[in-house]
C-alpha cells in the first residue's frame, strides 16, 4: 500500500495525508445524480473526478468501497425548500410515471459512464428503495431535539448545531433570522426541510406515509441515511444505533472520503454534516473532496440552465467519448475548465497522438528500464490527483527513445490503470486487402534480401496511413 497519497480536504482547506479509517481499506461516498433528464458532459466531468480519484485508490492498493445514491424524489427547483420536485415536474412534462422517468434516466448516466471508463460504484441505492431509513433517522434526530414542526413539514434547527457551516464556513449571522429575509415559518435562514409535506395528499405520483404525515424526505437526508446505512453507523430509532465494525474500532469518523461538485458543499453537504453529526454525535466524514465546475465562455452551467451537450452529441460530432475524458484530465479537478469545441479538437488532436505514438512503440527495441517515469506518475497522482503532471510524465516516457520497447509499454499500461484513456487498445480496422498483399510482397522481398524494394513497399504501405511492425516468424499490420 501506498502511503503518501494526499488530498485536498474542503473540511480543513489543507491538502493532507490520506489516513483510512480501517487499515487498507476506503469507504466512499459519493453524490450521484438526479435522473429527471440527459446528463451533459459538466455532470460527467464530475463523475471523471471520482473516478479518477477511486482509480488512485486502487492503484495505491487500498481496497474501495464506493456507494453513489440516485437521488429520485426530494432534489426541488432551485436545491432550497421552495419549488417543484425536479423528479414529479418532468413526469408531468413526459405524461409518465416518476419512476420509469428515473430509470430512464439513470439508464442514461450508466451508458455514459460506460463510455467514458467510470467504474460503477460498487453499490448505487435510490432514495424512493430507502424511505424507511429516512424516516428512522429524522426520528433520531426528532428525539434529540433538533426538530420542529411547521405547517409544511419537518425541519432541521441549525441553531441547534455547535458547528453547523464549518464545511462552507458560513459566517454565524448568515445563520439567524435576518429582518430582511422571509422565512416563512423557518426559524433560522439555514434551516431546512427533512420531511415535507404533501400539499394535498393524493396528487403527487411519490408520497409516503410517515409519523407526521403524508409527504415525502427533503433532498439532504437521502444522502446521510444512505450513506450510513452502506458504509458506516446504521440509524434504528430504537436502539439508536446497529452496532458496525468501525463503531466497534472506536473510531470517531464513519466515512473516510465523501464527493461532490463544489455547487454541492452548501446546502447539501452541510445538512448532510448536520444531519448525520447531529444523530450520532460523531464526525461525519473525515475528507471532503469537490471538484470545479466546467464552464462555458466562464460562465458555469447547469442541468436547469442548459447549454452543455451531452455524451451522445459530441460523438456524433465526431469526438469520441474518451476525448472528453481526455480533455478532463488536462486541467486539475480543483480548477475550472472553459469548454469549447476549440479545446475539445486540440484534446482530440492530442489523444490521438499519445495513442499513435504508442502504436509505433517498437516491443523489441532494447534499452533502459522505464520505472524512473512509473515513478514521476506515481508522485503527481499522489499529489492530490495531479492528472496534468500524470500525462505530462507519460509524455516524456513516449519521446524518451533510450528505454527499451518493453519498459515503455508495460509502464503505459500501468499508467493506464488510471488513466482509463484505452491507451494499448486498438480499434478494430479492417485491413484493406491491398494493403495486406504489399506487405506480403514486402516480406518477400525481404527474405529474399532485396532490402531497397522491402523499403519502397514499407513507404507505400506508410503513405496509407499503415505500419507494418516485424515479428520474429512474421509480420504486423496496424493503422496509424
Ligand atoms: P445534478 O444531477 O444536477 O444533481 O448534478 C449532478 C452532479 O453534477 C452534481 O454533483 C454537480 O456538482 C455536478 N455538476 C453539474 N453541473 C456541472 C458542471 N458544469 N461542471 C461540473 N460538475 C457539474
Ligand atoms: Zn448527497
Amino acid at each position: 500500500m501506498n502511503m503518501a497519497l494526499k488530498l485536498y480536504n474542503t473540511l480543513t482547506r489543507k491538502k493532507e495525508a490520506f489516513k483510512p479509517i480501517k487499515k487498507g481499506e476506503v469507504g466512499m461516498y459519493e453524490c450521484g445524480p438526479t435522473v429527471y433528464s440527459y446528463p451533459h458532459i459538466g455532470n460527467m466531468l464530475r463523475y471523471i473526478f471520482g473516478d479518477i480519484l477511486t482509480r488512485v485508490l486502487i492503484y495505491d492498493g487500498y481496497k474501495v468501497k464506493r456507494v453513489m445514491n440516485v437521488t429520485d424524489v426530494g432534489h426541488l427547483t432551485g436545491d432550497s425548500d421552495e419549488g417543484t420536485d425536479k423528479m414529479e415536474g418532468a413526469a408531468a412534462k413526459e405524461g409518465k410515471k416518476a419512476s420509469d422517468i428515473a430509470n430512464f434516466y439513470w439508464k442514461a448516466f450508466k451508458e455514459d459512464f460506460s463510455k467514458l471508463n467510470i467504474t460503477s460504484p460498487n453499490i448505487w441505492c435510490k432514495a424512493t428503495e430507502h424511505i424507511k431509513e429516512q424516516i428512522e433517522l429524522i426520528k433520531v434526530l426528532e428525539k434529540k431535539g433538533f426538530t420542529y414542526s411547521t405547517s409544511d413539514g419537518i425541519y432541521f434547527d441549525t441553531s441547534k448545531l455547535k458547528d453547523y457551516g464549518k464545511l462552507s464556513l458560513l459566517n454565524k449571522e448568515n445563520i439567524k433570522a435576518g429582518a430582511r429575509v422571509d422565512l416563512g415559518d423557518k426559524r433560522n435562514k439555514t434551516d431546512f426541510v427533512l420531511w415535507k409535506y404533501s400539499e394535498e395528499p393524493g396528487v403527487r405520483q411519490q408520497e409516503w406515509p410517515s409519523p407526521w404525515g403524508i409527504g415525502f424526505p427533503g433532498w439532504h437526508i437521502e444522502c446521510s441515511a444512505m450513506s450510513s446505512k452502506y458504509l458506516g453507523e446504521h440509524f434504528d430509532s430504537e436502539n439508536k444505533f446497529s452496532d458496525s465494525t468501525i463503531a466497534k474500532n472506536k473510531k470517531q469518523a464513519i466515512i473516510d472520503i465523501h464527493t461532490g461538485g463544489i455547487d454541492n458543499m452548501f446546502p447539501h453537504h452541510e445538512n448532510e454534516i448536520a444531519q448525520s453529526e447531529a444523530a450520532t454525535g460523531k464526525k461525519f466524514v473525515n475528507y471532503w473532496l469537490h471538484n470545479n465546475f466546467l464552464s462555458v465562455k466562464g460562465e458555469k452551467v447547469s442541468k436547469s440552465k442548459g447549454g452543455l451537450y451531452t455524451i451522445s452529441e459530441l460523438e456524433n460530432l465526431g469526438y469520441p467519448a474518451l476525448v472528453y475524458r481526455y480533455m478532463c484530465l488536462l486541467a486539475h479537478y480543483r480548477s475550472s475548465l472553459d469548454f469549447s469545441l476549440d479545446l475539445l479538437n486540440a484534446a482530440k488532436n492530442g489523444y490521438e497522438g499519445l495513442k499513435n505514438k504508442i502504436k509505433l512503440i517498437d516491443d523489441k527495441s532494447v534499452g533502459k528500464d522505464a520505472s524512473s517515469y512509473l515513478d514521476d506518475f506515481q508522485k503527481a497522482i499522489d499529489d492530490d490527483l495531479n492528472m496534468p503532471l500524470a500525462l505530462q510524465a507519460l509524455q516524456a516516457l513516449l519521446k524518451d527513445d533510450k528505454v527499451s520497447g518493453k519498459s515503455k509499454l508495460e509502464v503505459v499500461k500501468k499508467m493506464d490503470e488510471v488513466f482509463a484513456l484505452d491507451l494499448l487498445k486498438e480499434e478494430k480496422i479492417e485491413i484493406p486487402a491491398e494493403i495486406k498483399k504489399l506487405a506480403e510482397e514486402r516480406w518477400k522481398a525481404k527474405k529474399n534480401k532485396d532490402f531497397k524494394k522491402a523499403d519502397e513497399i514499407r513507404d507505400k504501405i506508410n503513405k496509407q496511413g499503415f505500419v507494418i511492425n516485424d515479428k520474429l516468424d512474421g509480420f504486423e499490420l496496424k493503422k496509424i
